[in-house]
């Protein structure tokens, strides 16, 4: 049993909307974003009375969205004061902040850093003005620059950048240049994300309508695996799909979410795992900003995991890592001759491989990993 413990806080404002992003999200407004604040604290009132850490210690602290940023420093570290008034964090607990370079400030993230977190998180996603617009990003790749260099300045040393490839208009070029002008930035942590058309978005609407086009897959799998040798070559070890660290700056909040960790989420949408039962709150920001005026948690939809149904998502998320999971994992359904055939018939078509005590994909099985998962349940 992981024993690890985080909290997720959902921002959910941004400037505009990106036209591939299916997120719950409103538009800022000032009012609107001082009210959720309030709602904000209040919840953290209530997990604190309900006791839900039971003891234990938070390991992690993740502001995400949204874009967190699109609230004052003075909003974001208040959040934090409650945080630390409503649980006990550990010692060296990471604290993330997501940021949109274009929202930040020197005197900004100075307060973050004097408030303790730790750890920034830019949605930088490509270093190209020309593929930004394209994607509806608000931006441009100086900001990106500038933002990094502002946060060294504040006394940030674990920076990650976020960036996605097969976007519109990118070629495998333009995708070497984002990858090198990062590496010579010198973050932390790279996450490269796949795009991908969501049902809902600007992207999909054009895609069906023929005004846009689907990225090309074929071209996707060519970067994933550039981005492999790029940063392999610059430092980063890949230590899950899409996520890539400098030893020892793997993300501990995310780890979480793959390693069966209890994490709480707050705030419109954000999703909870606690002991064995999974919640989710509203993902509507009057609603759950009602029910906590009411002195309710938001909490929508909750259920209880079966030992089965945990072991499950633990094969799930867990081969999403580099280190896979405890062979043991698979063989728990070996009493089942049909499940079993299917991990064999993995492993004989190179998707899955051994070593040692544990199973994990293989390169090829990475580029596959939504149809491994689907044959195994
Ligand atoms: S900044 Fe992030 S959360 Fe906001 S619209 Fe764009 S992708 Fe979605």
């Amino acid at each position: 049993m992981n024993d690890a413990f985080g909290l997720y806080l959902h921002i959910p404002f941004c400037l505009q909307r990106c036209h591939f992003c299916a997120f719950y999200l409103e538009l800022h407004r000032e009012a609107a974003a001082e009210e959720f604040v309030h709602a904000l604290h209040s919840e953290l009132r209530l997990y604190a009375d309900e006791k839900v850490a039971a003891g234990r210690r938070l390991q992690s602290v993740y502001f995400g969205g949204g874009t967190p940023t699109v609230l004052t420093a003075t909003q974001l570290t208040a959040i934090l004061a409650s945080v630390r008034e409503a649980f006990v964090l550990n010692p060296d607990c990471e604290i993330t902040v997501e940021a949109h370079p274009g929202t930040i400030t020197a005197p900004g993230l100075s307060a973050l850093r004097h408030a303790g977190v730790t750890r920034l998180s830019f949605g930088a996603e490509s270093m190209h003005d020309d593929e930004l617009a394209r994607i509806g990003r608000p931006g441009a790749r100086a900001e990106t620059v500038a933002a990094v260099i502002a946060a060294r300045e504040a006394g940030f040393t674990n920076i990650n950048l976020d960036l996605m490839y097969g976007l519109p208009g990118q070629t495998m070029e333009s995708w070497k240049r984002t990858l090198s002008v990062c590496c010579d930035l010198s973050p932390t942590h790279l996450s490269c994300y796949a795009l991908t058309v969501e049902d809902g978005t600007r992207l999909a609407h054009e895609v069906r309508r023929e005004t846009g086009r689907a990225p090309d897959e074929i071209l996707q799998i060519e970067m994933d695996r550039v981005a492999h040798d790029v940063l392999s070559h610059a430092g980063y070890a890949r230590y899950e799909i899409s996520n890539y660290a400098k030893a020892g700056y793997e993300c501990r909040h995310n780890l979480l979410y793959w390693t069966q960790g209890d994490y709480l989420g707050l705030g419109p949408s954000a999703q909870s795992f606690v002991a064995g039962v999974r919640f989710g709150n509203i993902a509507h920001l009057a609603t759950y900003q009602a029910a906590l005026a009411e002195g309710r948690l938001p909490v929508q939809d909750r259920s209880v995991l079966t030992a089965e149904e945990q072991l499950r998502d633990a094969v799930i998320f867990g081969l999403r890592l580099e280190r896979g999971i405890p062979t043991s994992h698979l063989n728990h359904h070996a009493v089942n001759y049909s499940y079993q055939r299917i991990v064999n018939h993995l492993h004989a078509t190179h998707l899955l491989e051994e070593e040692g005590e544990r199973t994990r994909l293989s390169a090829q099985g990475r580029l596959h990993a939504d149809s491994v998962v689907e044959k195994l349940f």
